[in-house]
């Protein structure tokens, strides 16, 4: 089968774990639907009073297991059937997790790069302003996601506060720090793909301290991650930002550090790299923490490393995934690598509800157990049932799910 989206790469992971958990078709009747899809106008008023019109979407996959949880994503090449797509892979993510949540996504289909600050508020409040029926910290709670960071969601919570007349911080999480946002959870994503890193490398046998990586992505997931890794020992030799990748930078804080003055990768004894030529490093460890259909059946056949941790959501086509296994190459998915984000997103909704915070060491001790939880269920259900850690990850998130359906019962 060639497939290219990510809605169809996720409809033939969950047909996969509901053939191999031998569930019925009416199990996959409920479970490959959309609970509730909404899709926008978002009107723009530019800077030079120009107006212009915008998709946007709020999709809540799954309900069945608590509010629906999931990014809002600010990207052009953004569509509903994409969104439904990450909105089923949020549903597998927090049931494999535990978390007490379904699954949503959001998204507006523009290139956030193109905004002033005052155009991004303008579209971030109208955005919230259409969708704010179906949210709510009881309902639907938005994050950060590519091309959104904690300003929007500062946004988005004063947009739901201001119209329900007191404030509602647990309406979103990812949020600054003083509106009730988590200590630990800008890193917390990276962090988590930084604990799955060293629990492959532990069940591939390779030390971690000196192992190499290459990372795809030097955003919100591939710099914290590479921060953590660091810190862990590893060796990053590698990273990538939009405009390609470099490789013999000192340190990654030192990287980081000519960034900011510079804005540009090109740092002092450094060499570009095309983004191809990253990928295809001979190196440990392979972290795409950018977009999805990065590793597909023309790009998988030249990677040579041995373990590959998924920062993003659905890089891997199924082309590429088989392509990947019959190499051996050890495979982290999405879902279970990249859950450090949502699971810090619930320590701050438990916060908000409570109105009460963590230090950072409560929030990294309880990220790192609940994350250790989920990579042994792994672990043990790959070994057990002689199939794939993703395959075994979306086995363990849809039976849960699926059990949820069956004890809630079918209305009416
Ligand atoms: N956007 C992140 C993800 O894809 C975080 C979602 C959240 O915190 O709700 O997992």
């Amino acid at each position: 089968m060639t497939t290219e989206s990510a809605f169809e790469t996720a409809q033939a992971q969950l047909r996969i774990a509901v053939d191999q958990l031998g569930l019925s078709e009416n199990d996959w009747q409920t479970l490959s639907t959309p609970r509730r899809v909404l899709e926008v106008a978002v009107p723009l008023r530019r800077d030079n009073d120009k107006v212009e019109m915008y998709k946007g979407y709020r999709v809540q996959y799954s309900t069945t297991r608590g509010p629906s949880k999931g990014g809002v994503r600010f990207h052009p090449d953004i569509d509903l059937e994409e969104t439904v797509a990450l909105a089923m892979l949020m549903t597998w993510k927090c049931a494999l997790t535990n978390l007490p949540f379904g699954g949503a996504k959001g998204g507006i289909a523009i290139d956030a790069a193109t905004l002033s600050d005052r155009e991004n508020e303008r579209l971030t409040r109208r955005y919230t302003s259409e969708i704010l029926p179906i949210i709510g910290p009881e309902r639907d709670i938005p994050a950060p996601d590519v091309g959104t960071d904690e300003r929007n969601m500062a946004w988005m919570m004063d947009t739901y506060s201001v119209n329900a007349g007191y404030s509602v911080p647990g309406v979103v999480t990812g949020k600054p720090i003083v509106l009730g946002g988590s200590l630990g959870r800008n890193s917390a994503t990276g962090d988590g793909v930084a604990i799955s890193t060293r629990e492959a490398l532990r069940a591939r046998g390779i030390n971690p301290v000196g192992a190499t990586v290459a990372i795809q992505g030097f955003g919100k997931v591939g710099y914290w991650a590479a921060i953590a890794l660091e810190n862990m020992g590893l060796k990053i030799v590698a990273v990538s930002d939009v405009h390609g990748a470099v490789t013999g930078f000192k340190s990654v804080s030192d990287l980081w550090n000519h960034f900011l003055k510079n804005k540009n990768l090109d740092a002092p004894g450094t060499d570009r790299l095309t983004n191809e030529e990253l990928l295809h490093l001979e190196v440990d460890v392979l972290i795409p923490a950018a977009l999805s259909d990065a590793i597909t059946g023309k790009t998988a056949p030249g990677i040579k490393a041995k373990i590959v941790v998924e920062g993003a959501n659905a890089p891997t086509t199924p082309e590429g995934d088989a392509i990947m296994n019959d190499k051996g190459i050890l495979v982290v998915p999405d879902i279970l690598a990249n859950s450090g984000g949502v699971i810090v997103s619930y320590f701050e909704w438990v916060q908000d509800k409570q109105n009460y915070f963590w230090d950072v060491e409560e929030v990294k001790t309880n990220l790192n157990s609940i994350m250790m939880k989920a990579l042994y269920e792994v672990e043990a259900m790959a070994k057990d049932r002689k199939v794939t850690w993703r395959e075994a990850a979306h086995m363990l998130g849809v039976s849960r799910v699926a059990e949820a359906h069956k004890l809630r019962g079918l209305y009416p």
